[in-house]
């Protein structure tokens, strides 16, 4: 542990390391492991405080749309914060909250029309988790009470949404405070052997799933899936088949589909919902990350009428009593109404088109490199996994590549022996080219330094 004696010597990097306690990080690791201060954002990239220009390939942990200081976006909060900043949304209401829900529910077209809001990406999760819960209580149906998620799936990581995930890393040291859940195998198209689709790894998937389902399904809510890319667990995708078997088994047995499109939604995936890749419509649908562009804490669970009426009722007990302080805050729902704006006015989701054609030309180089395995894409999502053996040493392969992409200029985070970029949509043809080559040279690097 460092010891400032003299506050006005120290370094912003310094005093950070001893007053602030980063997220998913072992500290210790600062010692030999850069932490970088960032004071400014334009565009695609951020800066340092020497000006040093950093471009932003993961679009600061998924959650930036249209780069940093967007100025419609810019302008749309401070136009709100002249207005009203913020106000109970329990007994309350406004016009940015009133406007975001209409415009969701309509990007659905009205099969999920209804939207409670939260503020960070774990609570959506337990809004979703709860309301299920709560629906088969409200149905007469109390034991249908357990969940079910994928292995290798991320939620989140408070208690009810780390109970969801299988990441082993984020779970470990909490298992006891954890409720059981059944995990199912993963429909991740890296398992598909020779002569196999991502289709059949599909199939395979769901098979396993409807034993499952036919044995148990009077004990189980619902399933949570992330829908096409499981981004946390590797960035493993999966054909969009898995989603349409899983909805039929779902139905068939009376179990809630839980899509959380946290890190897929708002355009991620291609379309603007990854759900609508398979052309269903789950029970709740989560967002957060992308929808406030990545400027402020915001997050949403959607549901159907089905379940909101399963809540009207005389009795306030059968209400969804869950609240949180700044549920449904008006700067960022200004935001997010923003940035649907943008997808509108600037076309986004055709542009992208483009966008990710772009960026698999800047990565074709590494189809071909023989230490790559497992290049793929969805969207505006692309990664491939360094083979093992080509791995020197494979613990800190992650913080070598994140270091040596630093020093090439782009800010990249390598979740195990997997690289990706997930950058912001505003990235030219040239800056996408720039990243590949960039990224290349820092794998390069990493690999034999
Ligand atoms: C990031 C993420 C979450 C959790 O969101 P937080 O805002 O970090 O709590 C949940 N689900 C998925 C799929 C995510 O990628």
């Amino acid at each position: 542990m460092k010891v400032i004696s003299d506050l006005n010597q120290a370094t912003l990097v310094d005093r950070s390391l001893t007053a602030v306690w980063h997220p998913c990080t072992q500290m210790k690791h600062h010692e030999t492991f850069p932490l970088v201060a960032i004071t400014k954002g334009q565009g695609a990239w951020l800066y340092d405080e020497q000006g040093k220009a950093l471009l932003d390939c993961i679009s600061s942990w998924w959650t930036n749309l249209f780069g940093h200081s967007n100025p419609k976006i810019n302008q749309a909060i401070t136009q709100q914060l002249e207005k009203i900043e913020h106000v109970m949304l329990a007994g309350f209401t406004h016009p940015p909250v009133v406007e975001l829900s209409e415009k969701l529910a309509a990007l659905t077209e009205g099969n999920l029309g209804h939207v409670f809001y939260a503020s960070d990406g774990a609570s959506a999760v337990e809004i979703a988790l709860k309301m299920s819960h709560h629906f088969w209580q409200l149905s007469g149906k109390p034991e249908k009470k357990k969940f079910v998620c994928l292995e290798n799936g991320y939620h989140g990581e408070t208690l009810g949404a780390l109970a969801v995930t299988d990441v082993a890393i984020f779970r470990d040291a909490y298992g006891s405070l954890l409720q059981d859940v059944y995990t199912v195998s993963s429909p991740d198209a890296r398992k598909a052997k020779k002569g196999e689709s991502a289709e059949d790894v599909a199939r395979e998937a769901a098979k396993v799933l409807e034993q499952l389902f036919a044995t148990e399904h009077e004990h189980i809510a619902a399933i949570i899936i992330e829908p096409l890319v499981q981004c946390a667990g590797q960035m493993a995708m999966h054909s969009p088949e898995y989603l349409r078997l899983v909805k039929d088994l779902c139905e068939r047995y009376q179990i809630h589909l839980i899509a959380d499109e946290i890190a897929v939604g708002c355009g991620r995936s291609g379309r603007f919902f990854a759900c609508e890749h398979a052309g269903i419509w789950p029970d709740f649908l989560t967002l957060s990350k992308g929808i406030s562009g990545g400027y402020l804490p915001l997050s949403l669970c959607m549901t159907t009428d089905a379940i909101y009426r399963a809540f009207y009722s005389d009795q306030a007990k059968h209400g969804f009593l869950h609240s949180h302080s700044y549920t449904g805050n008006p700067l960022a729902c200004s935001a997010a109404l923003a940035c649907l704006e943008i997808f509108e006015t600037e076309k986004v989701l055709e542009k992208n088109i483009a966008r990710s054609q772009d960026l698999a030309k800047a990565f074709t180089w590494a189809k071909a490199d023989e230490r790559i395995e497992h290049w793929r894409q969805q969207g505006m999502i692309l990664a491939f996994d360094v083979k093992p053996s080509a791995l020197k040493n494979a613990n800190v392969f992650p913080r070598e590549m994140f270091t040596k992409s630093l020093d090439e200029g782009v800010l990249i985070r390598p979740i195990g022996n997997t690289v990706y970029v997930m950058p912001p949509y505003v990235l030219s043809t040239q800056e996408t080219e720039q990243m590949g080559q960039a990224v290349q040279r820092a794998l390069n690097r990493a690999l034999n330094g």
